[in-house]
């Protein structure tokens, strides 16, 4: 999967090479999808919702630039592999879920898998997770309508975040910078996410 699909479309980073190739993505799927588990594409996960494509999770991990102390917020849990990712490389990761049920597995697989450094949290993430506030890095893995300016507030300065924005069915994915200036943002290309719900995304429909 590494080679072929993640170095070969230009994924240098050597942490985020080497968290792909640790962390055993098979178990964040059911097991009737397990032979599919490391195939090109997203898989659904129950409740309507996905595990992203392996690139997609390579390329958001690789934009974060993160270091070793760096402390993570991820919006939408899932099936908890990105997490699973951001916590191969990052001192800590704060991740939160909306649907329950895929929160508790998540937290479940965690515990399993023995990752002590993520932190779950179960709820609406576009209000972020102000108590933990300032992070070194923010991902959000679910469709925004518009950069979250509530995230963007809880990011450091020097900070950087990666939100796909967009339509409800096809978003660019972008990369913020924060500065003492302000923030900078860089287009990296169309992506598809399921929609980012809650106060500050899309209303439930
Ligand atoms: N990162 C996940 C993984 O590795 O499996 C994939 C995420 S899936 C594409 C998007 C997730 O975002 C869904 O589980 C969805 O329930 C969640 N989500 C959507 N809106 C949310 C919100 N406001 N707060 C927290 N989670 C949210």
């Amino acid at each position: 999967m590494v080679r072929k699909q993640i170095e070969a479309r230009g994924i240098t980073d050597p942490n985020v090479l080497a968290a792909l190739r640790r962390v055993p993505r098979h178990l964040f799927v059911s097991e009737a999808l397990r032979d599919q588990a490391y195939g090109d594409y997203p898989l659904p996960i129950g409740e309507q919702q996905t595990i992203s494509q392996p690139f997609i999770v390579a390329e958001m991990t690789q934009a974060l630039e993160l270091g070793e102390e760096d402390r993570v917020l991820e919006i939408g849990t899932g099936s908890g592999y990105q997490a699973a990712v951001l916590a191969e490389i990052a001192y800590r990761v704060y991740t939160i879920e909306r649907i329950r049920t895929l929160y508790l597995q998540a937290r479940r697989l965690f515990d399993e898998l023995h990752y002590h450094n993520i932190v779950t949290g179960y709820g609406d993430g576009t209000a972020g997770w102000a108590d933990e506030s300032p992070f070194d890095a923010i991902i959000v893995t679910a469709g925004a309508p518009a950069i979250p300016e509530v995230l963007v507030r809880q990011l450091a300065e020097g900070g950087r975040m990666a939100v796909p924005v967009g339509g409800q069915h096809s978003q660019d994915l972008i990369k913020i910078y924060k500065d003492e200036k302000g923030i900078h943002q860089k287009n990296l290309g169309g992506c598809r996410f399921v929609k980012l719900v809650g106060e500050h995304g899309w209303k439930e429909s």
